[in-house]
């Protein structure tokens, strides 16, 4: 099929030409796409025919449409065969040599302007540079085409940038076929590839596996000779049979009525390498405002790899049943970077690059679209299915609540309804919603504490009275916790009612009563000058010592008085980072405590001791908290010396 002598030579239209050239020096960096790009177009022509057929009565049913794929090893061949609509010669002029003069994009004016407008002509690509994408790994390409209907048929034929020949041909049954002439390998360039069975199948699999015609190709497998089976020496042939490809049919396109769960986790776990069933799955068919289907799971657990850098987030990105990103980033926000799943949206051109998407308006409607439905989705499933809910928080709670942190102050409408903390009243996980509700009358704020983990907490000295008051507290054992909710800083139903958040390890939390406030004040008055000595003694660790009525048993605790926390300080100060803050921390002594008489006497008869005992019960309060002592060994020979 070389050109024949004195077929001329067309030159390209400069745009084309450009674009071309930048198509031989390749501009993607999967040439591998060209696949998909070709057998889209295949597909494209058969849903022209399909349509034409329907509004024309011209009998064709789609079960007769078909893609082929042949390689050819010995030729270096490759060629992509369709029963599509085909091409005259006019229009592989014109398709195959200009661009941005989208053939399909004509089409559908075409018959927009005819009476009868087949439904659905949604299917059908927009505008694209994909054609060309054959010359990534082809060094010819020839292009052979007869239009349903029409009697001639034509050879289009292209080495590169320099030009096509034109030039009819026998005609055989109508589509097109296009035999791409294999570039041979060079340097790390492989482009033998692309003449392998199984390469061809992967790729299908993976680009092309929905396109709705079957995509058949002649495999060879080895298989044992039956009448040898028995024999010492068993003898294999080639066997060759026909394959189709694809599966065609893809499940997000089905309707939810058709499928069984079993079919989304068998399809979760084929196509995310998963081997667990996924935890939920969000199937979502939308129309208005952006139309796309959805196919969204939560894993059971999180990848080993998803709290770190390497973990990227994002959905498949597929434009009418072809994949056009393997994963979409824009599509996901942070606080939900755990879902996987694609998207199939036909208001997205196939050819959109990567850059382009991040502008794309539609994109940016699809992708809101997609945050609210995850979160309506886990509302659902907090409200009437607490035990699966907190087995995703489990998983992926954490991410959320970085999320809250995050956002600066810009997701906390949206995720607040979706944390829950472990409740020291219901002694189980709790909405902040639910918490509000079960307030005291005239409570103040919402009360938390932070520690390692719940039992700790827990037997936390400030912990004591106020569940001896009747305040629930939320217990926080994770580290972005109180940054989390000093971020969302209130909660409420509206401003008006809403309640600050404050955590029981803060030196203003008051939950004392109007007498007994009186009566700290003037404990702590009376007790000025021995309170100076220790303050003294501790000099810089602390910002402050003074008496308290919030203790019960426990004779001293510690507690800070500025926005950040001794535990914020803990979690700050294990972190690669430099910020070294430090809680102003405030020691709290329990002035019904035997303790705080032996303090007296020291001050009246030893005010060196006083200094001792000043250090150890700040160690003690920094033990108490789970903060290492400052000086382990110190602290050790100051107890011994008390106790000998
Ligand atoms: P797009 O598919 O986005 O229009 P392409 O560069 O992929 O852009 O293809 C250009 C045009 O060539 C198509 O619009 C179509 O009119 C025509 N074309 C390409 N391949 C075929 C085919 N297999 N059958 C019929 N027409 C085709
Ligand atoms: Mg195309």
């Amino acid at each position: 099929m070389s050109k024949k002598e004195g077929t001329p030579l067309k030159a390209f239209k400069a745009e084309s030409k450009r674009l071309l050239e930048l198509m031989i020096n390749s501009i993607y960096t999967h040439k591998e796409i060209f696949l998909r790009e070709l057998i889209s177009n295949a597909s494209d022509a058969m849903d022209k025919l399909y349509y034409k057929s329907m509004s024309e009565n011209l009998g064709l049913s789609r079960g007769e449409f078909e893609i082929t794929i042949h390689p050819d090893k010995k030729e270096r061949t490759l060629t992509i065969t369709d029963n599509g609509i085909g091409m005259t010669k006019d229009e592989l002029e014109k398709n195959l040599g200009v661009i941005a003069q989208s053939g399909t994009l004509r089409f559908r004016d075409d018959l927009n302007k005819s009476a009868e407008t087949p439904e659905d002509l949604s299917v059908i690509g927009q505008f694209g540079v994909g054609f060309y994408s054959a010359f990534m790994v082809a060094k010819k390409v020839i292009v052979k085409s007869k239009q349903y209907g029409v009697d001639e048929a034509f050879i289009w034929s292209s080495e590169g940038a320099d030009g096509y020949t034109v030039e009819p041909c026998e005609p055989e049954s109508h589509g097109t076929s296009i035999t791409l002439f294999i570039k041979e390998n060079a340097d790390d360039e492989r482009y033998d590839e692309f003449l392998e069975q199984y390469r061809i199948k992967n790729l299908i699999t993976k680009y092309s596996d929905y396109i709705r015609y079957p995509i058949k190709m002649e495999m060879t497998s080895s298989k044992l000779k039956e009448e040898t089976a028995e024999s010492d020496n068993p003898e294999y042939e080639d066997t060759v049979e026909v394959k189709t490809l694809n599966s065609m049919v893809p499940i997000w396109k089905k309707n939810k009525s058709e499928l069984k769960n079993e079919d989304y986790h068998d399809f979760y776990k084929a196509k995310f390498m998963d081997y667990t069933e996924p935890h939920s799955v969000i199937h979502d068919k939308t129309e208005g405002g952006a139309t796309y289907s959805a196919l969204m799971f939560i894993p059971k657990k999180a990848p080993f790899d998803y709290y770190t850098k390497e973990y990227e987030k994002g959905l498949q990105l597929y434009s009418s049943g072809v994949m056009i990103m393997e994963k979409c980033s824009d599509l996901l926000p942070d606080h939900f970077s755990f879902v996987r799943g694609l998207v199939d949206s036909e208001d997205l051109s196939l050819n959109i690059s990567r850059e382009m998407l991040q502008h794309d308006r539609q994109l940016k409607v699809i992708a809101k679209s997609i945050e609210r439905s995850i979160r309506s989705e886990l509302k659902k499933m907090l409200r009437s299915e607490r035990e699966k809910y907190v087995e995703f928080w489990g998983a992926f709670g954490t991410q959320v609540k970085f999320g809250v942190y995050n956002g600066f102050g810009q997701n906390n409408d949206a995720l607040k309804d979706l944390l829950v903390f472990h409740s020291s009243s219901e002694n189980a996980l709790t909405t902040l919603d639910e918490y509000v509700t079960r307030m005291k009358e005239n409570q103040e704020a919402i009360y938390y504490a932070a520690g390692d983990t719940i039992q700790r907490i827990d037997s936390l000295p400030q912990v004591e009275t106020l569940k001896d008051k009747g305040f629930e507290i939320l217990y926080l054992t994770e580290n972005v916790d109180e940054f989390c909710l000093q971020m969302l800083a209130q909660y409420g139903k509206d401003d008006e009612s809403a309640k600050p958040f404050k955590s029981i390890q803060s030196a203003d939390v008051d939950v004392a009563d109007e007498s007994e406030k009186d009566e700290i004040k003037k404990i702590n008055d009376d007790s000025k000058a021995l309170l100076d000595v220790m303050k003294e003694a501790l000099g810089d660790k602390i910002a402050d010592v003074k008496v308290s009525k919030r203790l019960k048993t426990h004779p001293v605790c510690l507690t800070s008085s500025g926005l950040l926390t001794t535990q914020m300080e803990k979690v700050l100060s294990a972190m690669p980072t430099d910020n070294k803050a430090k809680a102003d921390k405030v020691l709290e002594i329990n002035s019904g405590h035997p303790i705080f008489e032996k303090l007296q006497f020291l001050y009246d008869n030893d005010k060196e001791k006083l200094g001792v005992y000043a250090d150890i019960l700040y160690n003690q309060a920094l033990l108490i908290e789970g903060m290492p002592v400052e000086n382990p060994a110190e602290f050790a020979q100051k107890m011994c010396g008390l106790m000998i």
